[in-house]
């Protein structure tokens, strides 16, 4: 089976980007499996370090693996979201990852590039991938958090890849993590991701914060008890722009999985007051998550790449 660094290429070159899903259980990532095996998608499995803490070592590789087994069609690669330390990341290399995150944005630049450099180089010793963050997002996802937004330097961002020999680089250009995304109508700076481009040719690009937020899962939640007034993302015509025109070659998702899975559970848990069988509506989850994947994968272009 091919690998992640020919999927790398071939987005480039076909204008797709792969759909970057977290999980923190079965339930999440069988349902990721489903809906890549319908649109016949590669895809990466992304672990935060808080999830990572949440399921522990033994199970993140134990689902991981027997997805493998059971999905052996489809190209599937674990990647480490958001390590915060040179540690987090050895941990995640010495445990097979295909590729990992190393989060210094939130540093000033000349440390960023060196926990940065220093993770690449243990990895790529490994012959794992690495993923590096220029600037910060505005938002909360597990223990990253940012007040501000603060964009990516197109110069800087030369710079950077050069000195670290990254391998993708995630930039800001105004996506932000979790629900409550935009007051009003969502902006993507694509001017600065072609400064971005003109500077880094032909190098692979990832958007963060790149949930859409489905108003179906905000009404939903919302009518089964649920207070996510006034949740919002980003507009899904936007991120289908920024993979065929773009170099972003990878879209995160999380925020829409959490809404997708907790809105199903809502809604079976209070019109069936009487069931205590978590199959029922993890079954339910399942379902609904595969299909989010379908139209996610639908957006990014990502449709029979395998
Ligand atoms: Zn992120």
């Amino acid at each position: 089976m091919k690998g992640l660094k020919y999927y790398i290429k071939d987005s480039l070159k076909n204008h797709y980007a792969i759909g970057a899903y977290n999980f923190v259980n079965m339930e999440m990532l069988k349902g990721i499996c489903e809906g890549a095996k319908e649109t016949n998608s590669p895809t990466i499995v992304s672990v935060s370090e808080g999830a990572f803490k949440y399921m522990d070592e033994n199970f993140v590789l134990g689902l991981y693996n027997s997805a493998l087994k059971s999905y052996k069609d489809i190209p599937l690669f674990l990647h480490l979201d958001h390590g915060k330390s040179f540690e987090m990341c050895k941990k995640a290399v010495d445990l097979k990852f295909k590729s990992v995150m190393i989060d210094g944005s939130s540093l000033p630049f000349e440390e960023n590039v060196a926990v940065t450099k220093k993770v690449v180089d243990y990895a790529h010793a490994h012959g794992v991938l690495v993923e590096a963050e220029l600037g910060v997002l505005k938002g909360v996802e597990d223990e990253v958090s940012a007040s501000e937004n603060i964009y990516t330097n197109p110069l800087k961002a030369k710079e950077f890849v050069e000195r670290t020999n990254c391998d993708t680089l995630a930039v800001a250009i105004g996506t932000s993590h979790g629900a409550y995304k935009f007051s009003g109508e969502a902006k993507l700076r694509f001017d600065i991701l072609s400064e971005i481009e003109k500077n880094l040719p032909n190098f692979p690009l990832v958007l963060h914060g790149a949930s859409s937020v489905p108003q179906k899962y905000v009404e939903k939640i919302n009518r089964y008890g649920g207070d996510v007034k006034g949740a919002k993302g980003v507009d899904e015509k936007l991120l289908t722009k920024a993979c065929k025109e773009h170099n972003i070659y990878k879209i995160n998702t999380d925020t829409d999985l959490r809404m997708a899975y907790i809105a199903t559970l809502r809604e079976y848990i209070k019109e069936n007051p009487t069931n205590i069988d978590s199959r029922k509506f993890n079954s339910l989850a399942i379902e609904e998550i595969k299909q989010l994947v379908i139209e996610k994968n639908r957006c990014f272009n990502n449709i029979n790449r395998i």
